[in-house]
């Protein structure tokens, strides 16, 4: 990731070095960001700033760990998409975009850099190291979502990017579409998940660490019938799964 200023160096400037420091509010005030919590129609976020000051306005009417995310995301606009003149509305669609996504936009690839920059302002690489050994379920999830004051599926999510361990996480929507899915560094990238779950009735019912096969969740082309260990979460909006190998 190409970084103007990175979530890593933000940190370090301002001398944080321990979760329960990452005050995103006390970040931004550092960083001559005023932020503004009120009902927003139709956003999530949004962040207007001049050459060397900003206001965020944070939509009051969503649930707490997406309005910390979304302040995240404007802090991550902020050090990395200013210029003379910063105007940026941000939707749901922006606080979910993802990076993975082929023949993104230019405003696609700046959200998908915002959101990254808001994961790891959040959850930094330099604090969670000892995570990478742990095991990938629904307990070390829930782990760094008290930890770090964050969503289950931001949590899982990093949890994939940082575990040693061949993992994957994906995120379906009610009706068993993929919304989208992330590997670990040490699972192959030939794996890869369903597009849709046919069986919702039969595979989202909630698991902790239960051996299935992978062909549960694995597209025929690249499952073996290898067992795999399954978690899987409904937090009320979509179903989390995570595999490990
Ligand atoms: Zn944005």
């Amino acid at each position: 990731m190409a970084w103007v200023k990175s979530p890593t160096s933000v940190l370090r400037d301002i001398g944080i070095s321990q979760p329960q420091e990452i005050d995103l509010d006390f970040i931004a005030f550092t960083l001559n960001a005023e932020v503004i919590y009120e009902p927003l129609q139709g956003y999530e976020a949004n962040i207007f700033g001049s050459s060397n000051k900003a206001v965020i306005t944070v939509n009051s009417d969503t649930i707490e760990s997406r309005q910390r995310f979304s302040l995240a995301h404007e802090i991550g606009h902020w050090m990395n998409d200013r210029g003379k003149n910063l105007s940026i509305e941000c939707s749901t669609g922006d606080i979910n975009q993802k990076q993975n996504a082929k023949g993104m936009s230019a405003r696609q690839t700046r959200e998908a850099r915002a959101n990254v920059f808001a994961s790891h302002l959040m959850m930094p690489d330099f604090m969670m190291a000892d995570l990478s050994d742990m095991p990938v379920n629904m307990d070390t999830v829930r782990y760094i979502a008290g930890t770090y004051n964050t969503s289950l599926v931001s949590s899982a999510g990093r949890l994939i990017e940082i575990t040693k361990k061949p993992a994957m996480v994906a995120l379906w929507s009610h009706n068993g579409t993929r919304r989208w899915f992330n590997r670990s560094s040490s699972l192959s990238e030939f794996i890869w998940p369903l597009q849709s779950i046919s069986d919702i009735e039969q595979s989202f019912v909630e698991s902790n660490s239960l051996r299935i096969s992978d062909t549960k969740w694995i597209d025929p082309r690249s499952a073996k019938g290898h067992p795999v260990t399954e978690c899987v979460y409904d937090n009320g909006y979509d179903v989390i799964s995570l595999l490990s190998w």
